[in-house]
């Protein structure tokens, strides 16, 4: 897999991602909590992106945050994803992109687990998840 960033028009990405998946990763939105395929989701392996395929989180980092929506407490490679001040809805969060497509994947808080006391929010709709497990780094 190239390793380039990947630059589409929105067309294109209207064209390549389902309706909601657009709405989440190119329109910054949220889905609603405990409805997405990977908040209640336990199997190994490797979370990616599901616009670009880049890969995100390993379950290893997947923790219980009751908030309905996968969570982890660190990305695969600090690479990975980008972070962003938002000041949307009156309201100062972190947004977590993919460092690849700069799709939106949800939000980091810090009152996370040990070892890192983050919390990597993300919609179950930016995700997509390969049994393949890849190295923590
Ligand atoms: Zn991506």
């Amino acid at each position: 897999m190239s390793k380039e960033k990947v630059d589409k028009s929105e067309e294109d990405w209207r064209k390549s991602l389902t309706p909601m998946q657009y709405h989440i990763l190119r329109d910054k939105g949220t889905e609603r909590a405990f409805t997405g395929r990977y908040w209640n989701h336990k199997e190994d392996g490797t979370y990616t992106c599901a616009g670009c395929g880049q890969e995100l989180f390993n379950s290893d980092t997947k923790f219980e945050s009751g908030s309905g929506w996968p969570s982890f407490w660190e990305s695969i490679d600090k690479s990975k994803v980008m972070l962003k001040d938002d000041l949307s809805y009156g309201m100062r969060r972190i947004e977590v992109l993919c460092s690849r497509c700069g799709g939106h994947l949800g939000h980091v808080f810090d009152d996370g687990p040990q070892p890192t006391g983050m919390r990597y929010c993300i919609n179950s709709e930016s995700l997509d998840f390969s049994t393949e497990k890849c190295e923590l780094k």
